[in-house]
């Protein structure tokens, strides 16, 4: 496709934009400078500005004609606390944070997107640039929704993108059905009686139980899901005893991880199953246990028509470089909040090559500057197509 030349045009602004905003990166709900940026160049643009949804996030709203249908376009704005190792000119100037998730390049995209489509306004009805906070596990959209956002805002679609390294920057993904997995985290602790580790016989050890909790975890995914449902259970913490004291069985084991499913139902039963299996070892070492499961983001599964109207958009921009059976990952994000309250869509950007130092949460990642007229122009396409003037 021609890019339209305001967006080539914009161009060198954003990607100069891109890259302080990846040197300034903020965590989650610390996101004032970004969001400051963000509301002043929108404000500038002649946008409806809304602050403090969520504390630092920022709603622009554009609207033009009669048209009465209303889309909401989500960008995050949150770096990660880790620290770049990569040497560039615009390295993260914040010891222990950086964007290395390229959520700098999610900002940029949708405000190119909103300055020109605020100076071109071919299109009729309402468009709500949403800037989330927090997306890296902190709850942004969740705080977004539950702060009032779609009664603010009502949206009749939503649309999230996320940059992906091993696509080419001219190639997106758009895919119906589920894209990202529900992300819950679960903790189990065994109590049993500490003991000396010479003398087992006089305690309860929570260590062996652990052991066999530990073993038998895999077997819910291998024996209680459905084989044709994708499922996930990681122990991915383990806290006992003391590596100073190894000859003391210790009073408890506590052990935490991750569950990762793409419906309700599978969902449902691994936190069932895996409560089952640690009573279960409880019960066989005649030891306590506790149990939590928290329930924190929903699987995001594209909903067919807005699926649909973003394919469309992404192949005007990309042409035959749209692969639509693409891969769900086990990866989550909050997204799933927006698309819980409107038909919702999320969709890949190329990031170039998926090579050593090129994945997310990489500490020498980096959002590749090659992919903004894409995104800028995905952006547009989807709004213009959508709401067609
Ligand atoms: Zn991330
Ligand atoms: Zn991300």
């Amino acid at each position: 496709m021609h890019l339209p030349d305001l967006v080539q045009a914009d161009l060198p602004f954003l990607r100069a934009l891109r890259q302080d905003l990846h040197a300034h990166p903020e965590l989650g709900f610390e996101e004032e400078r970004t969001s400051g940026i963000v509301a002043s160049l929108l404000e500038e643009a002649g946008l409806a500005i809304h602050r403090g949804l969520g504390g630092t996030g920022v709603v622009g709203t554009l609207q033009c004609g009669d048209g009465k249908r209303a889309i909401g376009l989500r960008a995050d704005m949150d770096a990660l606390a880790m620290p770049e190792t990569a040497e560039r000119p615009y390295k993260s100037k914040m010891p222990g944070k950086m964007h290395a998730c390229g959520h700098d390049g999610h900002t940029t995209l949708l405000l190119g997107a909103a300055r020109y489509l605020a100076r071109t306004r071919n299109f009729s009805g309402k468009v709500h640039f949403i800037f989330q906070p927090a997306e890296e596990g902190r709850g942004g959209a969740k705080k977004m929704v539950e702060d009032g956002l779609f009664g603010l805002f009502p949206c009749d679609a939503v649309y999230g993108l996320h940059n992906m390294p091993g696509l080419a920057t001219d190639e997106m993904a758009v895919t119906a059905g589920p894209q990202l997995a529900s992300s819950d985290t679960w903790t189990v602790t065994f109590n049993g009686i500490g003991t000396h580790g010479a003398k087992p016989h006089l305690g309860k050890d929570p260590i062996t139980a652990s052991g066999y909790f530990l073993t038998s975890l895999q077997t819910i995914v291998g024996r209680a899901v459905d084989p044709l449902q994708p499922a996930v259970v990681s122990a991915c913490s383990i806290q006992a005893g003391d590596p100073r004291a190894l000859n003391v069985i210790p009073d408890s084991v506590e052990i935490g991880g991750t569950a990762r499913a793409y419906s309700d139902h599978v969902r449902d039963q691994l936190e069932r199953e895996i409560e089952r299996l640690a009573r279960g070892v409880a019960v066989m070492f005649g030891i306590d246990v506790g149990y939590t499961f928290r329930r924190r983001i929903p699987p995001v599964v594209n909903h067919t028509t807005a699926t649909e109207r973003a394919a469309m958009a992404a192949q005007t921009v990309c042409g035959a470089k749209v692969v639509t059976n693409f891969p769900p990952s086990t990866a989550g994000d909050d997204f799933a909040f927006f698309a819980e309250n409107a038909p919702g869509a999320y969709v890949w950007l190329g990031n170039g090559p998926a090579v050593d130092g090129a994945l997310h949460h990489n500490t020498a990642y980096d959002f590749n500057d090659e992919a903004i007229e894409t995104g800028v122009a995905f952006w547009v396409a989807l709004v213009e197509q959508e709401l067609r003037a």
